[in-house]
Order: structure tokens, then C-alpha cells, then sequence
């Protein structure tokens, strides 16, 4: 009998493999019975939704209803209008929103950052975008991404004339997605890799012209995150903190870059503590009665929540800054026709995987820095 030859190009122990063993035995006690219907939609192709450029020519958005996708940020289902501001929206949620027995003054609307649009297929609808095209002036028209992480930014709620720190910014989705608010006076865009932020720049220089990000509106650096409460603390008024984690997806379906090999054990086992020093960097270089919100893609309680309650106690103990954890069901409650969150969080939203709404996982968590 000829042995299998693949022995010596495949591992012996996939970090796929054991990536799913690990989430069987952890995920499979956090979420109980949701845990099947979770793994399969993870371990299936996960659905994209195409952030829109307003750098670009506004042909995009008719480009985009062309293909049968629609924006769930701001879609207007009574009027049919096209998609506005959240000023001109705020006066009409969508109805599908609201139970039978709830009125428009029942729910309290988040204020949402204006501007950003980002469309999707229907539920259950698992057609591809086509690739972005570039416009004449050679600016592409829609960035695609998973469309849960748009809500970190959604939460974030920047407003005209705010100062922003994005501290793991690379690849630059969230940070495109920051800019699209057209609202930012001074963007700081962060990672420590250095061929990350080159990557960065790479997407910025397809999407945003170049005039629009002069040193003294964006500001591109590659320090490690964890210093930067030493470097300029107390200053911005929002910070996006979307850690390295164990990007479960990821580590589901590709060998490479995976955070499960066994040489990266120790690496993946000081997650949280990365994940909490990074937090903490990013509560200190908020003002006082600024905001903060914390982001992961990953479903694990131990670099989610715990993660939240370790870095506010940290602060108030060591640093004397208090920090409060805002409610985000009015966020959740907005967009529970487009993504599942999980029914029984402790602290902040998680977005779970389902077939027919195959997004996330995406965790986030908003703290409003009091002192
Ligand atoms: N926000 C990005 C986006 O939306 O495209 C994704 C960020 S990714 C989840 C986490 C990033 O954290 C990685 O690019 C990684 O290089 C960066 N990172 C890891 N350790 C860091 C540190 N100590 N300081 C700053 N960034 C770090």
C-alpha cells in the first residue's frame, strides 16, 4: 500500500484543526446551544457588505442598488427614499425595527455618525460583490469588509470637529470607515507593524485623495499602542481600540498567519493582557468626557468582557480614572434585522455568526471616560 504523501507538506496538527477543538470546548459551554449554528456559519463563507467611498463619484450608490444590495445603515423602507444623513433619518426608523407593540417614542435612536453608508444583499442572499472599480480620477467606490465592524465605528459617534485616535488601525477598514463621517478635525491612525501601516497607506492612497490627508489631519504612525498614554494622554475625544485577538474566522479556515500554531502559544496565551494594556493606553489618551469603545472579531469571554472589567478596574485603581460602560441596546436594537447579537452579554454587544446573516463575530463595548 503507497503511504499518503502529504505528510510532509500538511501539518501534523492543522492550527485550523486545532483552533476548532479549542473554540469546541470553550464556545461550546459560553454559548451552550447556540454553539452548533455558530460553528457552521463560521466555518462557512462569510458575507461582505461594501462600505461606500464618498471620496468617489456618487455613481457608486446606484452602482451598488444595481446589484441588488442595499444600505442598512440608513435605509429608509417607508419613503424608499435614497439613503441621508442620520439628521434627516432620525426622524424615520426603518418599521421592520420596531415590534408590533413599540412606537418611535418607545426607543430612544442612538445618534449615529452621519455619513457613513455601507450596503448588503438581502438576508439569506449570499451573492458577491463585484470588485470596486476606480472612478476617473482613479479612486475606488467601496471598500469591502465584514459589515458588523462598521458598528464599532457606528458607536464610536464622531462628531464634526472631533479629534480621533485609531490605535490598531491596519488594514485601514475601521479607519475608512472613520473617515467617511466627514466630520474629523485631526485623525491619529496607529499599528504597530510597520508593513501594516505601509498597507494602510496603500488603501488610503486608493480611496481618499491625497489632499485630504495632510500630516496635520492624519497623522500615520507605527508605535506600539500600549505607550501611547505616555506619549499624549488626556487629548482625544474619540479612540477606537480594535485589538489583535484571536480572529476566530481566520483561524478557523486558513493555516496561514494563524494565531493556533503551536509556536505561537505563548503569543496567543498573553492576548489579554495585550488586549487590556492597549485598552488602558487608549482609556489615558481620552479626554475627560470622551469616549472610547473597545473592539475585537473574536467570541472569547476572556479578551471581550473580561478584558472590559479588568482595564476599567485598572484604571480607577491605578490611574484614578473612572470610566463608565455605556449602554449600546439602542444600537443593537436599531440593526437586529441585519446581524444576531448574543441574547446575554455582560458587558458591551456581540455580533454572532448565522447563516443567514453571516457577519461578525464582532465584540464592542463603549466606556465613557468620566474623570
Ligand atoms: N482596525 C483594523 C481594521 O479595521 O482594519 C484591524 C486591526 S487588527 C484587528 C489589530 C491590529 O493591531 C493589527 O494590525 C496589529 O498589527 C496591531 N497591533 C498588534 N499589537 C499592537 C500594539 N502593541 N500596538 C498597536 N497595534 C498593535
Amino acid at each position: 500500500r503507497v503511504k499518503a504523501k502529504w505528510a510532509a507538506t500538511r501539518p501534523k496538527f492543522p492550527a485550523t484543526g486545532l483552533a476548532l477543538q479549542n473554540f469546541d470546548m470553550n464556545y461550546g459551554t459560553q454559548l451552550g446551544e447556540l454553539w452548533p449554528s455558530v460553528r457552521v456559519s463560521m466555518l462557512s463563507e462569510q458575507k461582505y457588505g461594501a462600505l461606500v467611498n464618498n471620496f468617489a463619484a456618487p455613481e457608486v450608490m446606484r452602482d451598488l442598488e444595481m446589484q441588488g444590495a442595499r444600505d442598512f445603515v440608513y435605509i429608509d423602507v417607508s419613503s424608499g427614499e435614497e439613503s441621508g444623513t442620520a439628521q434627516e433619518h432620525s426622524q424615520g426608523l426603518p418599521s421592520s425595527v420596531l415590534t408590533s407593540s413599540e412606537t418611535l417614542e418607545d426607543t430612544v435612536r442612538p445618534a449615529l455618525s452621519p455619513n457613513i453608508k455601507c450596503f448588503l444583499f438581502p438576508r439569506g442572499d449570499i451573492s458577491r460583490f463585484r470588485p470596486a472599480r476606480p472612478d476617473s480620477c482613479g479612486t475606488l467606490g467601496y471598500y469591502l469588509l465584514d459589515a458588523a465592524s462598521v458598528l464599532p465605528v457606528l458607536a464610536l459617534d464622531v462628531q464634526e470637529g472631533h479629534t480621533v485616535l485609531d490605535l490598531c488601525a491596519a488594514p485601514g477598514g475601521k479607519t475608512l470607515a472613520l473617515l467617511q463621517t466627514l466630520a474629523i478635525r485631526r485623525l491619529a491612525v496607529n499599528d504597530a507593524s510597520v508593513s501594516r501601516t505601509a498597507r494602510l497607506r496603500r488603501v488610503l492612497q486608493s480611496y481618499v485623495p491625497k489632499e485630504l490627508w495632510t500630516e496635520d489631519r492624519v497623522r500615520i504612525t507605527s508605535f506600539d499602542g500600549r505607550k501611547w498614554g505616555e506619549l499624549e494622554r488626556d487629548t482625544f475625544d474619540r479612540v477606537l481600540v480594535d485589538v489583535p485577538c484571536t480572529t476566530d474566522r481566520h483561524s478557523l479556515l486558513e493555516e496561514d498567519n494563524n494565531i493556533f500554531k503551536r509556536i505561537r502559544t505563548k503569543e496567543r496565551q498573553k492576548l489579554p493582557l495585550l488586549q487590556t494594556q492597549l485598552l488602558l493606553a487608549g482609556i489615558q489618551a481620552a479626554r475627560p468626557g470622551g469616549d472610547v469603545v473597545y473592539s475585537t472579531c473574536t467570541l472569547s469571554q476572556l479578551q471581550n468582557e473580561c478584558v472590559v472589567e479588568h482595564a476599567v478596574h485598572l484604571a480607577q485603581e491605578e490611574m484614578g480614572i473612572t470610566v463608565h460602560v455605556q449602554d449600546l441596546g439602542p444600537l443593537t436594537r436599531l440593526f437586529r434585522d441585519t446581524f444576531r447579537f448574543a441574547p446575554s452579554i455582560r458587558l458591551g454587544e456581540l455580533v454572532l455568526p448565522h447563516l443567514t446573516a453571516n457577519f461578525g463575530p464582532i465584540y464592542l463595548c463603549k466606556l465613557h471616560r468620566v474623570s
